[in-house]
């Protein structure tokens, strides 16, 4: 079938196209995607950070509904809205211990540019394109989904609704993911987190909700900290104003319980395990250039403190991402707040105002009298 896709070319920008789409093979599910939410791993393919062959159809937050399903889907039927998510075999002995995001095939199921069996499923003018980005690439009007990508979206859900979900699938089940999973922080306990993006700000929306008394977020960007202070961070750390490590310590005395890492850079990550006290614990999240290396005091490890990383905030999608959704609707964790609508036309408009930080999260709506009545309903009313 033909679809419209935004298709990332060298050197570096989204071209709206007509691509054609095969039809769904055995295990997988068509989906007609209503909005994609823009991920910086996105932009990292575009730029070719991250290596992924070009011309590709990326795009990995994407939310939809169900229109066609292949041989052997069983938990996914026509008509089904869903969450589109990372790609996980859901038979190694990672996915099996309920750890699918560090799912022995993750590389071959979220990274390679075609299917596991080396056919493509997206043209252009005849030749491939590059697809399957974390199992989905949902920058198009329409994705091929594995049934194991797609989270089905509990009760009665609108494309209003749908469309503002789309960055559970990446950015906010990480960072909601590494409080609410992962460090599972005490009521009354302390965090500090680096990086207001859409990652760290889930992070400050999760740690409010399990009750930690400080929350300290550090980043460079005043607006990003207002904004941080609006969602429920208790303290505010500009960074560039010195080693944040201190300044964490001078706020809560001694050091924080937890520290959140959201930005990958490795400065960032020694500043974060230094905010901690004795016996605290840092998750590092963000995606660290190739190669680098990070340095910091031995000494800090000799206190007991423990640095891990995650992926994806270490949920299991199916459990979580729907967990996250009743929160959501429960106005408990409001990422609507740092989110901006644009129709995908728009969308190099869109990864300039990400790249200059006037954005934090973009969504972008594929069809463009989807995005001109989103919001509509609920602002007449
Ligand atoms: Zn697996
Ligand atoms: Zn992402």
């Amino acid at each position: 079938m033909e679809i419209r896709a935004a298709v990332a070319r060298p050197p570096g920008v989204f071209s709206l196209e007509t691509v054609e789409l095969d039809a769904p093979r055995a295990g997988e599910a068509l989906v007609r995607i209503v909005a994609a939410g823009l991920c910086h791993t996105d932009v990292a393919a575009l730029d070719q950070h991250l290596p992924y062959p070009l011309p590709a159809v990326l795009g990995h937050e994407g939310v939809g509904f169900v229109e066609a399903v292949g041989d052997g889907v069983t938990r996914l039927a026509p008509g089904d809205a869903v969450v589109l998510t990372y790609g996980a075999c859901g038979v190694c002995a990672n996915c099996q211990s309920g750890r699918p995001a560090y799912c022995l095939q993750s590389r071959r199921l979220n990274f390679a540019p075609c299917r596991p069996d080396g056919s493509c499923s997206h043209h252009a003018l005849g030749r491939p394109l590059s697809a399957g980005f974390f199992g989905q690439s949902s920058f198009a009007t329409h994705a091929l989904v594995r049934e194991r990508n797609a989270v089905k979206v509990p009760g009665a859900v609108t494309a209003d609704e749908l469309a503002t979900l789309a960055p559970l699938g990446c950015g906010v089940q990480t960072g909601a993911g590494a409080v609410l999973n992962v460090l599972k922080p005490a009521v009354g306990s302390t965090v500090a987190i680096f990086g207001m993006g859409a990652v760290g700000l889930s992070a400050v929306l999760a740690a409010k909700l399990a009750g930690c008394s400080r929350i300290v977020a550090v980043d460079l960007h005043a607006g990003r900290l207002d904004l941080a202070a609006e969602l429920g961070a208790t303290d505010l750390v500009r960074a560039g104003d010195g080693p944040a490590g201190p300044q964490v310590q001078a706020r809560v005395a001694g050091g924080t319980d937890f520290a959140v890492e959201a930005t990958g850079i490795p400065s960032v990550m020694a500043d974060a395990v230094a905010s901690t006290h004795r016996t605290g614990t840092t998750v590092l999240l963000g995606l660290a250039a190739a190669g680098s290396s990070v340095t910091f005091d031995a000494s800090l490890l000799l206190s007991g403190r423990t640095v891990r990383s995650s992926i994806e905030g270490d949920g299991v999608p199916e459990v979580f991402i729907p967990r996250l959704i009743a929160l959501h609707r429960a106005g408990s964790l409001p990422f609507d707040r740092f989110c901006r609508h644009y129709p995908v036309d728009a969308i190099n408009d869109a990864v300039a105002d990400c790249r200059r930080g006037d954005t934090i999260k973009p969504i972008l709506h594929m069809d463009a009298g989807d995005f001109r009545r989103f919001g509509r309903s609920s602002a007449a009313a």
